[in-house]
């Protein structure tokens, strides 16, 4: 297996794996769904709300607010030392207080701890006007998007596999003459090969060849080199995402030998 890094940004990531097989990308792709853990708001008690927003809908808004998290050091609230009662290993409080015309915004949440900071802080909950006020208490714990979507820290991960177009070399003024008339940014043609620029465009080709009912092209997919894409919400950065979320199918599949073993 190899891998390639196509683009690697703070929240968003292309892979090339190579030598592999699609279920093997979709098993990392469904660990990112459903069992990365990840902070959210769970618990909120609110003080004072004169704000024009239900209690309910404010706490709704800071549920899905992304909280920077380190799972080195915390544990899931049942599974804790403290026995599901909330201490500084598996819950994290953040105070907010407010008054008086303006937004708040999710940096407006001042943790108990700074190094549990918002760092997506320019998320807006709240308006106030005149003397409104809102003044409320957080309480955030790790948990499984399978749970809730709120505790789903990639979007959108998905996967292709690498697409190659040949065609019909004695057809070339054909291709020239069919390519003239697509977008700019589809395809390439260079050295008699051509080249999709952007693989999330293939259906875009495709349907470009259906209406020309295009006979001198053939898309050829290759199942073993597989384009693996996903963003994250800013609970983690994408290289952390990946590693976090390829350990715990590493741990699923040692629990797997394992079990196999005491069969025998
Ligand atoms: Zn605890």
């Amino acid at each position: 297996m190899k891998i390639e890094v196509k683009e690697l940004r703070p929240k968003k990531a292309v892979i090339k794996i190579e030598d592999t097989k699609p279920y093997f990308v979709n098993s990392i792709r469904r660990i990112m769904l459903s069992e990365l853990p990840k902070l959210a708001v769970q618990d909120v008690v609110i003080y004072d709300n004169t704000s024009a927003l239900f209690d309910e809908i404010i706490s709704h808004r800071l549920g899905l607010i992304p909280i920077p998290t380190d799972l080195s050091l915390l544990n899931f609230k049942d599974e804790c030392v403290c026995k599901g009662k909330g201490c500084p290993n598996c819950t994290v409080r953040y105070t907010l207080s407010k008054e008086g015309e303006g937004i708040i915004y999710s940096g407006d949440l001042q943790p108990a701890e700074k190094s549990w900071a918002i760092t997506e802080d320019k998320i807006p909950i709240v308006e106030l006007f005149g003397e409104q006020r809102l003044i409320l208490e957080v309480e955030a714990i790790l948990g499984l998007g399978k749970k809730h979507a709120k505790w789903q820290a990639v979007q959108s991960p998905s996967y292709r596999m690498e697409t190659t177009i040949e065609f019909d070399k004695k057809r070339l003024n054909d291709v020239k003459s069919f390519i003239e008339n697509l977008p700019k940014d589809l395809v390439k043609l260079k050295d008699n090969k051509l080249e999709l620029l952007d693989n999330k465009k293939l259906p875009v080709l495709e349907s470009y060849m259906d209406q020309e009912n295009v006979d001198f092209l053939t898309i050829k997919k290759n199942p073993n080199n597989v384009i693996f894409s996903y963003e994250t919400d800013g609970s983690f950065n994408a290289r952390d995402a990946l590693l976090e979320s390829a350990k715990i199918l590493e741990g699923k599949y040692s629990e797997f030998a394992k079990l196999l073993k005491e069969l025998k």
